[in-house]
C-alpha cells in the first residue's frame, strides 16, 4: 500500500469513534492522519445551519497541508447522524433523505476543495453505526 498522510474529517458521535479508529488502522494510517472532528463531519462544514464552523475547517485543512504535508482528505460520515437531523429540521426524516444530506455535503466539499487545494485527493464514506 502506498504511504500517504491525510486529514480525516468525521463526526463527534461517540458511537462512531472506535469504528473510525479501526477503519483507519486497517488502512495503515495510524499516526499518519490529522483529525478534524465536528458534529456531522462534512455536514457540519457545509450546511447553512452550521455556517460559523465552515471557515474553521478550511483554515485547519490549509494548516495541516502546510504543517503535515498531507495529500489526502478522508471524509467519514455515518448513518443516524444527529447533525443530518438538525439540518432536516421538522421535515420527515428517512434513510434516503439522510443520504441526500450526506451526498449534498460531499458535493460541496469536492467543489470547494478543487478550487482551494486542487492537488489534494478526497474520498467519501458513510459508515454504518
Ligand atoms: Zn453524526
Amino acid at each position: 500500500m502506498k504511504k500517504y498522510k491525510a486529514m480525516v474529517l468525521s463526526c463527534i458521535d461517540p458511537r462512531f469513534q472506535p469504528k473510525v479508529f479501526n477503519y483507519l488502522k486497517k488502512k495503515n494510517l495510524t499516526g499518519k492522519y490529522s483529525s478534524f472532528t465536528i458534529a456531522g463531519g462534512s455536514i457540519g462544514v457545509t450546511a447553512k445551519k452550521f455556517k460559523k464552523w465552515h471557515s474553521t475547517f478550511w483554515e485547519n485543512l490549509a494548516t495541516s497541508i502546510k504543517l503535515h504535508k498531507i495529500s489526502n482528505l478522508i471524509v467519514i460520515n455515518h448513518n443516524d447522524c444527529g447533525a443530518a437531523k438538525i439540518v432536516n429540521g421538522n421535515n420527515k426524516f428517512s434513510t434516503s433523505i439522510e443520504n441526500k444530506i450526506h451526498n449534498q455535503s460531499f458535493k460541496i466539499i469536492k467543489k470547494k476543495l478543487k478550487k482551494k487545494h486542487p492537488s489534494i485527493k478526497v474520498s467519501f464514506k458513510i459508515m454504518k453505526i
